[in-house]
């Protein structure tokens, strides 16, 4: 085994790969293979309703295609397994036990309603801040409670301010208490919260490299924290800029005609790879490309930091 970063692709299966995950898995991929690592393919499949494994089959297929391969993980398995966070729920209940030992989970019976009403600050990014509402209630306030509605599960922030250097954004600052409250760490409806599954796993599976969406840049305080708790150690974190519509819009599975299969029925993989790079300021000239082709010039200095306008033309 390699001494480099350990770097990961961690797609959630709901639909075709668009140009926004292959953009951010180019760049993971990339950064760990230049530094002489390797890569990890998990599933994050935790909303049944909307991943399938017929996705994943898929989003397995969509990485092959454009020469993205991985070292470990995914439908072929491999030492740190399952690689499906859907299979994975006894190590977060194991994370979950051990927060709650420590006395910082609380049940929380708010509605939506309810949490949209509280009159807590919505932050820039759209989320809103936790009331506190249910911080206080007493075991048996609580026990009366769920008699009659199943609670989810949240995490007790402290009022403290997480500081971490972004490998590409550099430094970012969140006050957790006030700029995000108290945080979910179970659903309602018994599904695992994102930020407790993705901490647990990445520090499961090895993962000391992770390069995602900025849009991921608000959630980092809150796993760095999870990290402090379950006495993990964090990895490093890259945010890529984000893709955007002519309309200035984030692309999204819904953007249909830029979705891989669209693509590719327009493209080879090749000049699909190669526009991505160009737009990664990894390839100038725009030209077809493998991965395999950028990793001797890779740099992170290259790669813009502010979100990026994809020009129609260059996937048409
Ligand atoms: N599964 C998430 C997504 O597809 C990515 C989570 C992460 O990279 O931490 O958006």
């Amino acid at each position: 085994m390699s001494g480099g970063p350990v770097g990961r692709f961690a797609p959630s299966p709901s639909g075709r790969m668009h140009l926004g995950n292959l953009f951010s898995s180019l760049l993971a991929w990339l950064s760990a293979k230049s530094a002489g690592g390797r890569i990890v393919l998990r599933l994050e499949d935790l909303d049944t309703q909307r991943c399938t494994r017929a996705f994943a089959a898929q989003v397995e297929a969509d990485y092959r295609a454009l020469g993205l391969l991985w070292n470990e993980g995914g439908s072929g398995g491999g030492p740190n397994g399952p690689y499906f966070q859907s299979e994975r729920g006894e190590r977060y209940a194991a994370a979950l036990e051990r927060l709650r030992r420590m006395g910082l989970v609380y049940p929380c019976f708010c509605t939506r309603a309810q949490l949209h009403a509280a009159s807590a600050p919505h932050r820039e990014d759209g989320q809103t801040v936790y009331s506190g509402a249910c911080r206080a209630l007493t075991a048996q306030e609580a026990a009366l409670r769920a008699r009659t509605r199943s609670p989810a599960l949240r995490l007790r922030v402290p009022e403290k301010t997480v500081l971490f250097t972004d490998g590409h954004l550099g430094l970012y600052a969140e006050d957790l208490a006030r700029e995000c409250g108290d945080f979910l760490l179970r659903r309602s409806d018994g599904l695992w919260a994102y930020q407790l599954a993705v901490v647990v796993d990445d520090g499961a599976m090895g993962v000391t490299q992770v390069v995602r969406g900025s849009d991921l840049l608000s959630s980092t305080p809150r796993q760095l924290y999870l990290y402090e708790l379950l006495g993990l150690t964090p990895p490093e974190f890259y945010h890529v800029p984000l893709l955007l519509a002519a309309d200035g819009r984030r692309l999204s599975k819904r953007d249909g005609d830029l979705s891989l299969d669209a693509l590719l029925s327009r493209m080879t993989a090749e000049k699909l790879v190669g526009r991505l790079a160009l737009l990664a300021g990894l390839n100038p000239g725009g030209g077809p490309r493998t991965p395999e082709s950028l990793l001797p010039d890779f740099d992170w200095e290259k790669v813009p930091r502010r979100d990026i306008t994809v020009p129609e033309r260059l996937f048409s």
